[in-house]
């Protein structure tokens, strides 16, 4: 018998019907003989909902201080759907605890809504587990060293499930979500998208890091790092199915490279809406513009995904790159008031309706002429390609955001991922 950590997202947590159903689950492995520590998000929409009331009562602010307030107020979400789950399952005649970041507490970094964790204390899991008790801990939060309530960006309690197995040495880290796995694409994009039975680590990392929502981006680095054995799969099957069935399905993120397993070139497709591009045109070209450009973006705590310096004429150029698009407004009024004044450029144009389709493969080491067939399979559906970027197995490409699904489904459809009609 193991230590075992679940994860119920917000859809798995969406009702108290739902939330009745992960108690029976969760009951069904304690009395198996598991020690379960479980992880809930909150109910499906709530992290939202707040996030749009403070919207409502002012408009977003790039300051510390709203973000502080921001982080608590959604960590609310998750200590509601904790305690929810303790009570079902003390309806489950199980002993059940719940406890807040805080509690353990769960210490990160004090990076308002999007922080890191440093370091958790399993004290009194450890000691609830001994009791018998099934542990809840919140997901998506914790506390910085002053004592602040802190959370760790959308999508982030997949994170504090994977760093509490982590921490707890856990045999196993099983995330339970809406779909049955990960899919070679986002199924609502793709019906014919296929689920992986395994994806190895490296090429997980790469999907989540391109937007594939599936997992939370550190939730596979921590796994990476502390090599957490880390299972994606359904919380909709019936609670009451066989355990080991149960065990054994969805999809494994492995570590080791398996030989015999026939490896396609292209493994998923993965795409992400959320950026935006800003072009500064008529730079003068000449040394230190991509420092002077970027090291205002970077000191404004601003992350850059794409860059393009296109080739200078007259000795003037132009310079593309990509932010998240939370940050784009802000990106935009500091390029005006800090970087073209003393840069000589002529403007800053930018755009927010781009988006990034990304191919991911382990095989695209070994093969070539991946890339190009890509840019084939977009330049027959007219597709005009922006921005490119590549890596050792994967490569991106920013478009036009209207052509998004049919990039992916004709890429999905060319690297040969459709699954078979039935
Ligand atoms: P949860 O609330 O359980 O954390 P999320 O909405 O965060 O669930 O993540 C699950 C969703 O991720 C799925 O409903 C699916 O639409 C989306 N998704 C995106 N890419 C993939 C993929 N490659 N495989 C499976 N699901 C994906
Ligand atoms: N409730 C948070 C969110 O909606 C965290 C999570 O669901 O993982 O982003
Ligand atoms: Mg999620």
């Amino acid at each position: 018998m193991a230590l075992i950590v679940h994860k119920y997202g917000g859809t798995s947590m969406g009702s108290p019907e739902r939330i009745r159903c992960v108690a029976k689950r969760v009951a069904k492995w304690a009395r198996t003989g598991h020690q379960m520590v479980v992880v809930p998000s909150a109910m499906s929409g709530e992290t939202n909902r707040l996030l749009a009331l403070a919207k409502e009562l002012a408009p977003a602010r790039a300051t510390e201080a709203y973000h502080r307030e921001l982080d608590m107020l959604a960590a609310t979400g998750e200590q509601a759907s904790s305690a929810l789950l303790a009570i079902a399952l003390q309806a489950e005649g199980l002993g059940s605890v719940s406890y807040a970041g805080w509690q353990l507490p769960i210490r990160t970094d004090s990076s308002y809504t999007k922080a890191r964790i440093e370091s958790i204390d399993d004290q009194r899991v450890r000691a609830d587990l001994a009791h018998g008790k099934v542990v809840i801990v919140t997901g998506f939060q914790g506390i910085d060293d002053e004592g602040n309530i802190t959370t760790l960006g959308r999508g982030g309690s997949d994170t504090s499930a994977v760093a509490v197995a982590a921490a707890m040495k856990a045999h196993e880290c099983l995330i339970y979500t809406d779909v049955d796995g990960v899919y070679t694409t986002d199924p609502r994009v793709v019906p014919q998208a296929r689920r992986l039975q395994t994806v190895s680590f490296e090429e997980m990392l790469e999907m989540a890091s391109l937007g594939s929502k599936v997992l939370q981006i550190r939730s596979v680095e921590f796994a990476g790092k502390y090599r957490v054995r880390l299972r994606v799969l359904s919380s909709f099957t019936p609670w009451d199915m066989d355990i080991d069935e149960e065990a054994r399905s969805g999809t494994l993120i492995t570590f080791e490279e398996d030989e015999k397993m026939e490896q396609a070139v292209v493994s998923g497709i993965a795409f992400n809406r959320d950026e935006a591009k800003l072009s500064v045109l008529g730079v003068p070209d000449k040394p230190g513009i991509a420092y002077l450009i970027l090291g205002a973006v970077a000191d404004a705590n601003i992350d850059v995904d794409m860059i393009i310096q296109n080739l200078s004429k007259d000795g003037k150029t132009d310079f593309s790159f990509t932010v998240h698009r939370n940050d784009y407004a802000r990106a935009i009024d500091l390029i005006k008031e800090k970087v073209l004044p003393v840069l000589g450029a002529h403007e800053v144009v930018g755009d927010t309706n781009i988006c990034k389709v990304s191919i991911v493969g382990i095989g695209m080491r070994s093969h070539v002429g991946v890339a190009s067939k890509m840019f084939r399979v977009l330049s027959e559906e007219s597709i005009n390609i922006q921005m490119i970027s590549t890596s050792e197995i994967k490569t991106s490409v920013v478009i036009d955001e209207k052509y998004m699904e049919l990039a992916v489904r004709s890429l999905h459809q060319a690297f040969g991922l459709d699954q078979e009609a039935a």
